[in-house]
């Protein structure tokens, strides 16, 4: 397509994923000529397949789990599971049509240009959408996201198998499920649909599940879901996926052979690079991720924001990265994008909430390691809680410097206990000043007390 059919715009993004729509939106704000272009649906993975669906489900299967916690507690409950309900809310608030539609609508008025269709670079500034062509005057942002990475296990291309993008639009429980991947979004959905009477089996090739986390995360959430009746099994290797009548059989390496009437395959993310034209702008054309500077800056007149850049795959990276591209863009000052204190939390129950570095990587960054941790249920509150009181907060200090340089908090509301270990990380709070602050009683956040006693040095 020559330049003299292109329309000249200031920004196209390509993508419009929490990342790309935040980029999108607020230069459109700012008075830019923005087209958005996204090939599927306005607002990505996190609304319609990912975070919020995904959390639709474990806030109703968490609701289950505390009904059956009453007995003991506070007389007798029966519960019994029905999904319909959580399937109708996610059909009605994660609904695809409508939210684009929405979504749509406002990117409009903002005064953004929107068109649908696949964005696919063509030098510098430029992007081409079918017939269509855009020159950039300011530049182009990459927010194309990830998509299910499938894995090329001998069968699998010849069952029906679901991705979480399935898995998330589900009408009801299935009698048993198998799981294919021990990570975050294998392990929350595992759990929701084992709470919902699922019979559900965990195949994870690493040797423990949650393999990012620190070791004793994964060892709190084995016995979790052990005792759940989740059979969880680690170091297993899927080598086939086969039919079995209307069901699937999963073959691992020991030679054994896991049945489901369903398949989940949660073993990771691909970024959508392919075929998006990266060499026509000086990057390698088969990159799985876009390297960017501290600017989100990819090249000449290029930016890149969200899952594509590798810095973590979650919605708040996105939203943090597309600050800094649009401040960049705008010519505005503004902080450099930093991940030293880059959190994140797996919404398993209990939930796993983490901070900057564990434990093992602040050893192999050859920092003076002092680490402490405190168990949930040791303390007063985890001891009030009773059922469901599993978890523990450690910490990671560098003790020449003596800051935390990374924290989990593991325990009912651990993403939220995370805030502070968060704030502590982010602004290098002295672990001093840590030991001599108020934490009011008898919270969960408390446990921080524990895990600094345990952290030892400096009484
Ligand atoms: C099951 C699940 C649960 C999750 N839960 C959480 C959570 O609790 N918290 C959290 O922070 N994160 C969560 N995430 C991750 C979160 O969804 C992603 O990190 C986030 O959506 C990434 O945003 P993004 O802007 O990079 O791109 P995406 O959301 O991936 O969107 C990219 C968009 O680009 C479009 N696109 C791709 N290629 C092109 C092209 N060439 N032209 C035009 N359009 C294109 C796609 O159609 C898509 O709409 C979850 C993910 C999953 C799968």
């Amino acid at each position: 397509m020559s330049d003299q059919r292109a329309e000249e715009v200031d920004v196209v993004v390509i993508g419009l994923g929490p990342g790309g729509e935040e980029v999108a939106g607020r230069l459109a704000d700012a008075g830019l000529t923005v087209v958005g272009v996204e090939q599927h649906l306005l607002g990505g993975e996190c609304p319609y397949y990912g975070c919020v669906p995904s959390k639709m489900m474990v806030r109703a299967a968490d609701l289950l789990a505390e009904a059956r916690r009453v007995r003991g507690m506070a007389g007798e409950a029966t519960v019994t599971a029905d999904f319909a309900p959580v399937a109708r809310r996610i059909r009605t608030e994660a609904t695809d049509d409508w939210n684009d539609r929405v979504a749509v609508d406002r990117f409009e008025k903002r005064g953004g240009h929107f068109v649908r269709g696949r964005g696919v670079l063509d030098g510098p500034g430029r992007v081409r959408v079918g017939e269509r062509a855009f020159t950039a005057r300011r530049g182009v942002v990459i927010g194309t996201g990830t998509s299910p990475a499938v894995p090329p296990i001998p069968g699998l291309a010849d069952v029906r198998y679901w991705t979480n993008r399935d898995a998330v639009k589900a009408e009801r429980a299935p009698a048993s499920l198998v799981v294919l991947g021990g990570g975050a979004v294998g392990l929350e959905m595992a759990q929701a649909f084992s709470r919902f009477g699922s019979r559900v089996t965990v195949i994870e090739e690493q040797q423990r599940v949650l393999a990012v986390e620190e070791p004793e995360v994964s060892a709190v959430l084995a016995a979790v879901f052990g005792a759940e009746g989740i059979d969880v099994r680690v170091g297993r290797k899927a080598t086939r996926v086969a039919a079995d009548g209307e069901s699937i059989a999963v073959h691992t390496e020991d030679g054994t052979v896991v049945p489901g009437e369903r398949l989940l395959v949660a073993t990771g993310r691909r970024a959508g690079l392919t075929g998006i034209g990266l060499g026509t702008v000086g990057l390698e054309e088969s990159a799985s991720t876009i390297h960017t500077d501290e600017r989100m800056r990819a090249g000449e007149r290029l930016w890149a924001v969200g899952d594509v850049t590798g810095a973590g795959l979650f919605t708040h990276v996105a939203m943090y990265q597309a600050q800094i591209a649009i401040a960049d863009i705008l010519g505005r000052d503004g902080p450099p994008a930093d991940y030293r204190a880059l959190a994140w939390v797996t919404f398993t129950d209990p939930e796993v909430g983490r901070v900057g570095m564990s434990e093992a990587q602040a050893r192999a960054a050859r920092l003076r390691v002092r680490t402490g941790a405190a168990e949930v249920r040791q303390s007063s509150r985890g001891r009030i809680h009773g059922p469901g009181n599993a978890g523990l907060i450690k910490l990671v200090e560098d003790a020449d410097r003596g800051v935390l340089v990374g924290a989990t908090s593991v325990g009912p509301w651990g993403g939220e206990v995370l805030s502070m270990l968060t704030l502590a990380v982010h602004a290098g709070v002295p672990v001093r000043t840590l030991r001599t602050m108020h934490y009011a009683f008898p919270t969960f956040h408390r446990g921080m007390l524990d895990a600094l006693a345990a952290l030892g040095g400096e009484a």
